[in-house]
């Protein structure tokens, strides 16, 4: 999608820090991090949301997990600790609605989210 703003990133029009690229997926430091590692995972092609993703997106889907947690355990969380997020529809506090994952970690976290 022309104006969506992660496909700009991915499209490489609007700078990011990327931690990681391939034909597939682009892995990228959120601007705003709310931990000390806070990277944005996203499938190079526009989705929406979750609730947009069908059973074709299984491989890609899958690739985002697998993704995100090599880029965790290279960042040295595997042990400690880390949480994937993937915030569907405003209710649960999406903002930009091109699919992504957070890859949160680098402190402790609480359960149940806010
Ligand atoms: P959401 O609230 O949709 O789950 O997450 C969107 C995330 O994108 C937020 O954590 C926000 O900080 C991040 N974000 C918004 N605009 C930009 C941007 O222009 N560049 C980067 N790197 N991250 C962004
Ligand atoms: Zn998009």
């Amino acid at each position: 999608m022309s104006d969506c703003l992660f496909c700009r990133i991915a499209r490489k029009e609007i700078p990011a820090r990327i931690a990681y690229e391939d034909d597939q997926v682009l892995a990228f430091e959120d601007i705003g991090p709310q931990a000390p590692t806070h990277t944005l995972v996203i499938p190079k092609r526009h989705i929406a949301t979750l609730n947009d993703v069908g059973a074709d997106d299984e491989p890609l889907l899958g690739h985002m997990v697998q993704v995100a947690a090599r880029l965790a355990r290279d960042k040295g969380l595997a042990a400690s600790g880390f949480r994937l997020v993937a915030n569907c529809m405003e209710g649960a506090g999406q903002s930009v609605f091109h699919l992504h994952l957070h890859l949160l970690g680098g402190r402790r976290f609480t359960w149940p989210p806010g």
